[in-house]
């Protein structure tokens, strides 16, 4: 049930036709799981959290420092040296203390990713290396799990909707795990940019409106401000999401 507080909190977009206290409630009774807490996991949870997400776990293992100021824009200088999911959570609770939101300090390994995730309605990708993200590829698959994709790099960025079943995932878009990079420039307005893309697709997704970027990803170069399209196609022998042999 939506509150008095919660009809006047998020009434400029209950007006939205389409969406109404209808998605509004679908949005209160979600569980959105954000892994990794930088320049995407900050950007998506704060409009995660404003937007009415009833609960939101925060998972991240590392400590604010002072290289992450200029994009992850959750944590002060006065959180420096402190764990980034604990820092991220006090913002929002100060922004929305109608929801709920668990900071969760891990990182996320192929042993404890499917029940990091498990019960929750979607997934962001904020995470800073391809590996990770291929954990939670699986993780998601094997959980059925919609997982909203996000990656950037200088002014260049992506995102794509994987669901489960549906569409290809990200071992299809990428059949090989490429080498872990040392530290890669990004300036702080591409990944706002690519996590605002993101929630918007988990709102859509969750309270059951619009379409949505499945099958296709979508690139941002912000040298040119060119918006781009890429069909994607589904590997029918994809080790994590391929039609098995019996
Ligand atoms: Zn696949």
């Amino acid at each position: 049930m939506l509150t008095k507080d919660d009809l006047t909190r998020y009434e400029r977009q209950i007006l939205y036709t389409g969406f109404g206290e209808k998605g509004q409630k679908r949005l209160k009774q979600s569980h959105v799981v954000v892994a990794g807490l930088g320049g995407l996991g900050c950007t998506a949870s704060l409009y995660l959290t404003c937007t009415g997400v009833g609960h939101i776990t925060l998972i991240d293992c590392d400590h604010v420092e002072l290289s992450n100021l200029n994009r992850q824009i959750l944590h002060c200088e006065e959180d420096i040296g402190g764990e980034k999911p604990l820092s991220a959570a006090r913002k929002l609770a100060k922004l929305n203390s109608s929801i709920e939101v668990t900071p969760v300090f891990k990182k996320i390994t192929e042993h404890n990713a499917r029940e990091l995730i498990k019960g929750a309605d979607l997934v962001i990708d904020g995470m800073d290396n391809l590996q990770t993200r291929f954990i939670l590829n699986k993780a998601c698959v094997a959980e059925g799990i919609p997982f909203i994709h996000g990656a950037v790099q200088g002014l260049f960025g992506e995102v794509t909707t994987i669901l489960p079943g549906k569409t290809p995932c990200l071992a299809c878009i990428f059949p090989e795990v490429p080498q872990r990079r040392s530290t890669i420039p990004v300036f702080g307005v591409t990944p706002a940019l690519i996590a605002i893309l993101q929630v918007t697709e988990a709102i859509k997704l969750l309270a059951e409106f619009g379409s949505l970027l499945t099958g296709k990803m979508l690139y941002f170069n912000g040298e040119t401000m060119d918006f781009t399209f890429c069909n994607l196609v589904k590997n029918q022998n994809c080790q994590v999401c391929g039609t098995k042999e019996v």
